[in-house]
């Protein structure tokens, strides 16, 4: 992986401010269209074209504050500027072979490539884990986490709401793994889009997975709509972000889970 020097459109290489201004500008557009694209649909689908069918499954059945969606898409936007100000700077090291991304299936066993991606979900699960503990120390809330939880009814567009610090909080770790743990390009592609995708699943306010999940060998493990909102709605149980394993262990997770997830999913459609 040492010298390997990825071509790519714009070579970052030179230290030139024009070039990286235009990848932060170019990264930032497509991380904040990629949120307007997913979030939208999911909205679209459970909110306004399928929400009668699904009225069912809805979670917390309170109405969402007014002007909540308009404040979401602007921390989002933030987010997405922090995002590629730190994509452009992460591609900058890529083009100068400092990080441990491989592009030879063959470097690694091909296990690795699932592997992976295993591997960078439990350890953002761990970081995030104690990271979101200390965020609801009540001093530390009320500077930069109390902006995720002005959502008190959250939706799709609730997913990348986050204060700027805590945006970059939850970025960091993506960072150092990037630049410490080997992954193939596409496991990175695989875990970026799981990030994306669960976090707006939990944020949707509609249980969508199927009755008995909760029950499952893998499903008793993976967080849900139910699980998140009712993070939202007690603040004091559910911390996780992929995995409900660190509530199990920490005693955290919330007495009314499997309750409400059997209420909210027996519905099928
Ligand atoms: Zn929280
Ligand atoms: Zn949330």
């Amino acid at each position: 992986m040492k010298n390997l020097k990825i071509k790519t459109v714009i070579d970052l290489t030179q230290g030139q401010w024009i070039p990286f201004c235009i990848t932060v500008i170019v990264l930032t557009t497509a991380i904040f269209i990629r949120y307007l694209l997913m979030a939208g649909l999911f909205y679209y689908l459970f909110n306004i074209r399928y929400a009668a069918k699904f009225a069912p499954n809805r979670i917390d059945t309170r109405v969402s504050k007014k002007g909540q969606i308009k404040s979401e898409i602007l921390y989002a936007l933030i987010a997405s500027l922090l995002f590629g100000i730190l994509g452009t700077w992460i591609l900058h090291a890529w083009q100068l072979g400092k990080t441990a991304i491989y592009n030879e299936v063959s470097h690694y066993h091909w296990s690795w490539m699932i592997g992976s991606v295993l591997v960078l979900l439990v350890l953002h699960e761990t970081y995030y884990y104690w990271l979101h503990r200390w965020m609801h120390l009540p001093s530390v809330y009320r500077r930069f986490h109390r902006a995720h939880h002005e959502s008190l009814v959250t939706t799709a567009w609730t997913s990348f709401s986050f204060h700027p610090i805590e945006s970059l909080l939850q970025a960091l770790p993506i960072v150092l793994m990037i630049y410490f743990i080997p992954m193939h390009l596409i496991s990175l592609v695989v875990f970026l889009i799981i990030m994306t995708v669960t976090s707006v699943i939990n944020h949707l306010n509609s249980e969508i997975y199927p009755a008995g999940t909760h029950r499952h060998w893998f499903g008793r493990w993976w967080i849900g709509a139910t699980h998140h909102a009712l993070h939202h709605s007690q603040f004091k149980y559910n911390f996780g972000l992929y995995f409900t394993f660190w509530d199990h262990w920490m005693c955290t997770e919330s007495p009314d889970f499997n309750t409400l997830f059997e209420e909210k999913s027996k519905h099928d459609h």
